[in-house]
């Protein structure tokens, strides 16, 4: 298929200067409405700011709703090792979980997504997980936000910052409105990909530091018309076939022998949905690309596709139970795991995560294994934290080197390649992203550089609002 390449890195035309209107000033801007995003928001509307949440997508949510990223993954400590966790609950369960270290904005929304009934609880049936509906999760993330008084304002790109007195003061944003600028006390960065904190200036890093290689992406989609029943059966006659969210060995090595599957996956994921006859497929796998280039992406995207096609095809011909099945979303936008990774004021690593570190700065807790996909092909690498165990992610991860004004939270904050793997997942990501609202909060009620924000002000702040700290 013709897909476009980029012609030149080195070939450039300059832009002609324009002018652009100041569509809004507030306390508190935050680029981007996933899990980071919206816990900036939560943190800082609740901490007293004026804030405005602005994401480039037609609806909130990032990931897990843009990319149908589901369940969302556990936030409690583990008691004992895993034994078979079975997501598609066909199977006994034993996932052996403790407490849960994740509380505060996390807990406000999935208190909404269980009331709203778009979510299954986290117990030992789920793998203390929680999958949702996602067009239930965009709703709710409405309704949470518009209730702590936060602006909303969508199909709205942030490309670059404004300076005032040498630091970051506004975002310029491209829409089909033509650019404007919003001006803001302080900013958070909740894009991921650390977009605006590039531009502000700040280093970052990218991939394995052997290769800069990333962790693949996937397209995730949502299956229909599955007949649990007819599946369970086949699991129970075929239990070999089935160890832990695995399974299918023997038919996808006949498939694959026989040119059926060309998949650069050893295996084929799907978790349960709250929708007893759909499930969510996590199976895709594109390595070799970056997701901040979008010629990557649209490459990234078509293969996705061609591979999502060879799944369910496979599934409906071979794999009993999913005979009438058939797709019923994929994502919006493929799957991003991993891009930049800003250089903070302190650099987590596997070593901090694997050893449980905790910070005088920790401003939320984590327990998620290192979970590293390949980033060149077949096969995943975990690796758990000790029964029990959480680590803290520390203040200074949020802080970009050499840049004021403005902070990170969520994938994007800083950390090595490994420790990235760790507390990219949900439940991270929107618990560092409401200890960065709140920072961005109390430095611009107050006045006071984001360094200048005492860490126990924010912890206290933290608990305040139901964090686990
Ligand atoms: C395939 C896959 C499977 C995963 N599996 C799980 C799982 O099972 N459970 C789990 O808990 N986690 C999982 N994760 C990890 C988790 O989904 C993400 O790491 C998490 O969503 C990160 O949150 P975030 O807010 O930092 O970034 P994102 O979720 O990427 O959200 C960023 C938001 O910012 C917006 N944005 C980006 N750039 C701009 C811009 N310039 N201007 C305006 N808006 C912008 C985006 O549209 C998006 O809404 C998975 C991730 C992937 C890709």
């Amino acid at each position: 298929m013709p897909i476009l390449r980029l012609l030149s890195e080195t070939e450039t035309l300059a832009l002609p200067p324009r002018a652009a209107p100041v569509a809004a000033r507030c306390d508190v801007l935050v680029i981007g409405g996933g899990p980071a995003g919206m816990g900036a928001a939560l943190g800082a509307a609740w901490a007293g700011a004026d804030v405005i949440l602005t994401e480039r997508q037609a609806f909130l949510g990032g990931n897990p709703t843009v990319a149908l990223v589901n369940p969302l993954m556990s936030w409690h400590t583990q008691r004992k090792p895993p034994a078979a966790a079975d997501m598609t609950r066909l199977l006994p369960q034993d996932h052996g979980e403790g407490d849960p270290i994740v509380a505060g904005a996390l807990q406000h929304v999935l208190d909404r997504l269980l009331a709203a009934g778009g979510a299954l609880p986290p117990t030992v049936e789920t793998g203390y997980t929680v999958p949702f509906d996602p067009e239930t999760y965009k709703s709710v993330a409405l309704e949470v936000l518009d209730e702590a008084g936060v602006r909303i304002l969508l199909h709205a790109f942030a490309t670059d910052v404004c300076r005032r007195d040498g630091r970051p003061r506004g975002v310029i944003y491209e829409s089909k409105s033509g650019p404007f600028v919003i001006q803001a006390g302080c900013i958070v960065d909740g894009s991921g990909d650390g977009d605006i904190a590039v531009k502000a200036g700040a280093d970052f890093a990218i991939g394995r530091s052997e290769d800069g290689r990333v962790q693949p992406m996937t397209l995730m989609f949502r299956i229909g018309d599955f007949d649990p029943d007819a599946f369970a059966a086949y699991v129970r006659q075929n239990p070999d076939q089935w160890r832990g969210v695995h399974g299918l060995w023997d038919l996808i090595r006949q498939a694959t022998e026989s040119g059926e599957l060309d998949l650069p996956r050893e295996d084929i994921l799907f978790f349960a949905t709250p929708h007893p006859h759909e499930l969510s497929v996590n199976s895709t796998r594109v390595t070799g690309m970056l997701g901040t280039s979008i010629f990557d992406v649209s490459r990234a995207e078509i293969e996705a596709r061609r591979q999502m096609g060879q799944i369910m095809g496979f599934l409906r011909r071979r794999v009993p139970g999913f005979a009438h099945a058939y797709v019923i979303q994929a994502g919006t936008h493929i799957g991003v795991r991993e891009t930049r990774r800003i250089v903070g004021d302190y650099t987590l690593t596997a070593e901090d995560v694997l050893g449980a570190a905790k910070f005088d700065d920790g401003i939320a807790r984590a327990s998620y294994p290192v979970d590293i996909h390949n980033p060149t092909g077949k096969g995943t690498v975990l690796k758990r934290l000790p029964p029990g165990a959480w680590y803290d992610v520390p203040l200074r991860c949020l802080l970009p080197r050499g840049v004021e004004n403005l902070l990170v939270g969520g994938r994007c904050i800083s950390g090595t390649h490994e420790a990235h793997s760790s507390y990219r997942v949900t439940p991270t990501a929107m618990a560092t992203g409401q200890a960065a609202g709140v920072c961005a909060a109390l430095a611009a009620r107050q006045g006071l550089r984001t360094r200048e924000v005492a860490s126990e002000a924010i912890r206290t702040e933290l608990r305040r609002q139901g964090a686990i700290l």
